[in-house]
């Protein structure tokens, strides 16, 4: 497939793989890389990626899937707004299986709630305009990826005049969350993996902080094995020379100020507001909500819901795993008690989640 095949090439990815080790043979110091990308957590299972790297490369992953940061706090007001007999609710597949503290929006969905999954936040517009009786909810999640089109179905929805269209959001901006995370001396970083998908949107200049402020370089990258393996390359090769630059290796699709149009529908419905990730907590400047003049979208203010935000309990230490502080199998719950058909833990859940990478790839030791 052309423009795809490329990017799996398997000598062309042998010698990539080459020459990371001869770079790391040259620099045998530890080197720790973070990936800030769910998709990039799942691509380098996928391929193979961890089983190729040198000795002394270690890739820890960090809190890139939006649903796992979302914290439990936000499913359990979501549950109760789905008892509204007025409400039709809807929402991207991955969040249904996230557990709440007693339920999931699966299982409410199995009692009777009138729960929808959607493909995008724009099916909520004729969800609307054919539900006049009824109240639309969306379950308004993710991080610079999603929130533009949050953004634009709010503003398609006030050009209808659909009144009966309300949004729970808890969309988050993912720069601010590097900076809790480059300031934590366990993890002890040395690069970033940076994703490709949220840089499509910010470009990367968001990024320079980590190389002005905190000597740290960071790579953009794309999805396919070569991608990867590229941006490993570019990302070991400035670690070993000290050089802190923020590097794009996905110029195909990422430009340094990215997308100005999807900037613009965001900066046009919402303010940049403080938020709370699942197991890291509050997070100055790494959320999204309503500004004054979209502010009737919102469904906590519309339905008067007094929303207090926590974590949950159950033994789950997803919050340790989105640090990067540990990996999935060195959580009792992983396998055990803790599958994806019955996960205890948002990492679980989604499939761009840590735990579920490990659970579907990882096989030893
Ligand atoms: Fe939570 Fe399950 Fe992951 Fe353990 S394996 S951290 S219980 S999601």
């Amino acid at each position: 497939m052309k423009y795809v095949d490329e990017f799996r090439s398997n000598d062309y990815s042998k010698q990539l793989v080459d020459n990371l080790r001869a770079i790391s043979r040259s620099y045998p110091q530890k080197i720790n890389i973070m990936e800030v990308c769910g998709t990039h957590t799942m691509a380098i299972f996928r391929y193979g990626i961890r089983d190729v790297l040198p000795a002394n490369v270690t890739l820890i992953s960090g809190p890139g899937c939006p649903v796992c940061v979302t914290p439990q706090s936000y499913i359990d007001t979501a549950l109760e707004l789905s008892n509204r007999k007025d409400v039709i609710m809807a929402t991207f597949g991955d969040m249904m299986k996230v557990p709440g503290r007693r339920s999931s929006l699966l299982k409410k969905k199995a009692e009777g709630a009138d729960i929808r999954i959607v493909y995008s936040p724009m099916d909520c517009l004729t969800l609307a305009a054919e539900n006049p009786s009824k109240q639309i909810i969306f379950l308004a999640v993710g991080f610079e990826t999603t929130a533009p089109m949050t953004a634009v179905t709010a503003i398609e929805a006030r050009k209808k005049r659909l009144g009966n269209l309300f949004f729970f959001t808890a969309h988050k901006i993912v720069p601010p969350v590097m900076e809790v995370l480059v300031k934590d001396k366990d993890l002890n970083l040395d690069g970033f993996l940076l994703p490709g998908h949220v840089s499509a949107i910010i470009g990367t200049e968001p990024y320079e902080f980590l190389s002005e402020d905190f000597n740290i370089p960071g790579v953009v990258a794309g999805f396919e094995p070569v991608d990867i393996l590229q941006g490993l390359n570019t990302l070991v090769s400035l670690i070993s020379k000290k050089d802190h630059r923020i590097a794009n290796d996905y110029k195909r699709i990422v430009r340094t100020d990215g997308n100005s149009q999807a900037k613009d529908y965001m900066n046009k419905a919402f303010n940049i507001v403080d938020s709370n990730w699942r197991g890291i907590g509050k997070v100055p400047k790494s959320g999204l909500e309503f500004n004054r003049q979209f502010e009737d979208f919102d469904a906590l203010k519309h339905f008067e819901i007094c929303y207090e935000e926590y974590d949950g309990g159950s033994g789950c230490r997803c919050g340790e795993i989105l640090k990067g502080k540990i990996n999935p199998t060195q959580c009792p719950l992983f396998k055990q008690l803790c599958t994806p058909e019955n996960p205890i833990g948002s990492c679980m859940v989604s499939s761009e989640g840590t735990c579920a990478a490990y659970f579907r790839y990882y096989k030893g030791p």
